[in-house]
């Protein structure tokens, strides 16, 4: 509804010269209502105000309405670096028009940036106005997704604890989905749905693995599916006893007559890694459960993806899979510590964003599963 509004308000239209011609005007005006429908979605927008009839903006416009995001957004980077040849409202129009973008990402610090990038030129009070509120309502977005933020000081890494310990060569996936017989059930189309995610996540991770040098990690993923003969609780899966019933089911299922065995032979005897995903379907907060540090014979080391998500918000799966599986191979998370607000904010570990490929590895997380040197932070790494 916002947008409609934004349109009437006559700001719009005062970038538009005089001197311009009705069909200009008018090409514009569809150019700038077609941006502001296409970059509204995600809430606030910046007023477009088009700082003239340049061929290289209108490709941008062009590109965003064909929905191309990621290049209209290279093309402004390009832009941006290429010349000085733009006026400071040009170069600010650019700067919002890829701040919108990282906004849709919901990569609202980058967006931030843009729009202090934006303020540091030499522009018109008005204007300058107006980017302040964009820059406002963006801060106010920042603040207002952090639950849990003050929780943690500093960044308890597992880094190399367990069995799975780096993200690297040959990994082994367990996906275990569970059910009860009562009422955590799974149709064939929500399996097929989360192996699809799956696969997802996996790719995402051989593709990060590619921007740290790191040859990409290849995953053989079995999925299995557990009927517990039981009820299945919150309660039942945080606690101890969950491994203690859930693996003899799974082994027997395998073929193995021993955790060890199985670890075994489907890792060559540790060659490979393993990494365990239990899933059910219970609308709870998904864990994992990972080794502790120093800890030479922990085998119980598996991740529970408990998703609400299933239903309502699907395009949290593959990152909850892969966040989930980063806490496997070491990696902590950062959206609970204090210091961590401003760091790594596209980190899978630390924000979420519209959709798993635009998460990234940042490199705390990086080093935490073995694809980099330890980085410097705004807070402690326990070592
Ligand atoms: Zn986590």
């Amino acid at each position: 509804m916002a947008r409609f509004k934004e349109v009437k308000q006559p700001l719009l239209f005062r970038a538009f010269g005089a001197i311009w011609s009705l069909s200009k005007f008018t090409f514009w005006l569809f150019i700038a209502f077609v941006l502001l429908i296409k970059l509204s979605e995600t809430g606030p927008s910046a007023k477009f105000k088009d700082a003239g009839a340049n061929p290289d903006f209108q490709q941008i416009a062009d590109l965003l309405y064909a929905g191309h995001e990621a290049q209209a957004l290279a093309l402004t980077k390009q832009l941006l670096a290429s010349t000085n040849a733009f006026s400071s409202l040009e170069r600010c129009w650019l700067l919002q028009t890829q701040g919108e973008i990282y906004l849709k990402r919901r990569h609202n610090h980058l967006a931030r940036e843009a729009a202090d990038s934006c303020l540091a030129l030499d522009i018109a009070d008005n204007h300058r106005y107006e980017v302040v509120q964009w820059r406002n309502d963006i801060q106010q977005r920042i603040d207002s997704h952090q639950p849990e933020r003050y929780l943690f000081k500093s960044y308890v890494n597992l880094r190399e604890s367990g069995f799975a310990k780096q993200m690297q060569g040959e990994i082994v996936v367990l996906y275990i989905y569970l059910e009860d017989n009562l009422w955590q059930g799974w149709s064939g189309t929500q399996r097929y749905m989360m192996q699809q995610y799956m696969e997802q996540a996996t790719h995402w991770y051989q593709q990060q693995a590619q921007m740290y040098q790191q040859a990409p990690p290849k995953f053989d993923v079995h999925y299995y599916y557990l009927q517990t003969g039981r009820g299945i609780s919150a309660n039942w899966l945080r606690s101890e006893r969950f491994f203690a019933d859930a693996a003899p089911l799974l082994l027997e299922q395998m073929g193995y007559s021993s955790w060890q065995q199985m670890h075994d032979l489907m890792t060559e005897n540790g060659k490979k890694q393993l990494a365990v995903i239990f899933h059910s379907n219970l609308e709870e907060r998904s864990f994992a459960s990972s080794c502790p540090k120093q800890s030479t014979d922990c085998k119980i080391e598996y991740v529970m993806l408990t998703e609400e998500s299933l239903v309502t918000n699907r395009w949290l799966v593959p990152q909850v899979q892969a966040h989930e599986m980063a806490h496997l191979f070491g990696a902590a998370d950062l959206y609970n510590i204090s210091a961590a607000k401003d760091y790594a904010s596209t980190d899978l570990m630390n924000y979420l964003s519209a959709e798993l490929q635009y998460a990234e590895i940042a490199p705390i997380t990086a080093w935490a599963i073995g694809w980099g040197p330890k980085p410097t932070a705004p807070f402690e790494l326990e070592e």
